[in-house]
């Protein structure tokens, strides 16, 4: 097993479409499980192989107090109501920004073995898998952003305790210079200062930053979960 560099935006291969995959054997179980020591790695709680640089159709996740697991040619059968979520994406690290997501999912996918899964879910469960899904079809959470919404400077930080019955994520808000300066606040087994640089010069250039002033403000009606 080997921990993944992360790509970041705007890497073209976020934007790439994943290939379905035909056949299970051992190269893709390989990579289910680099995938998921570098989720754990990362402390996030989905990841797609376009974010590791694999334009297959496979994503990982890690929920607390669930065992890891890897789900092969993911599919969202049913989209169910909307809902306003602020979220982050493990390509866009210590950013978040609020988006539209479906209140229920219906989703079907294989196990690593070839077994059927069918899943019927809702909040969290059902946004990482939307999210993740995305992911597979070139889709980044940025292009759910509300109407005027920007990205926040903020860096998750999961809670230490291991029951964490209530999903919500503590947040730490840590202001831009700081994130800009110190690049040690990023996972340097994750993430490459390049790779970095690139991103917030991107988001940068695309204006997709708040002004550091409305960066600090939580607002208490916004849920907040972890790296997707
Ligand atoms: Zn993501």
């Amino acid at each position: 097993m080997s921990i993944l560099q992360i790509r970041t935006f705007p890497d073209p291969v976020l934007r790439s479409r994943a290939k379905q995959v035909s056949e299970i054997n051992d190269d893709i179980k390989n990579l289910t499980s680099d995938m998921i020591e570098t989720l754990i790695e990362a402390k996030g709680l989905g990841l797609a192989a376009n974010q590791v640089g694999i334009l297959k159709r496979i994503i990982v996740l890690n929920f607390p107090e669930k065992k890891p697991m890897a789900l092969i040619n993911p599919e969202i059968t049913k989209k169910i109501g909307r809902r306003t979520v602020e979220e982050g994406c493990l390509s866009f690290p210590n950013h978040t920004g609020v988006v539209e997501r479906s209140l229920k999912i219906k989703a079907k996918a294989l196990d690593e073995h070839g077994g059927r899964l069918y899943f019927d879910s809702e909040d969290l469960f059902a946004q990482v898998l939307e999210h993740e899904i995305d992911h597979l079809n070139g889709i980044l959470f940025i292009d759910h952003l509300k109407k005027h919404e920007k990205l926040h400077a903020r860096k998750f930080e999961y809670p230490d305790q291991t029951h964490q019955h209530d999903l919500k994520i503590q947040v730490e808000v840590v202001k831009d210079e700081e994130l800009n300066e110190n690049h040690s606040k990023y996972n340097e087994k994750l993430y490459s200062e390049i790779r970095v640089e690139k991103m917030l010069e991107a988001l940068e250039k695309g204006n997709l930053l708040v002004d550091l002033s409305s960066s600090t403000n939580v607002k208490e009606d916004e849920k907040l979960v972890g790296n997707l």
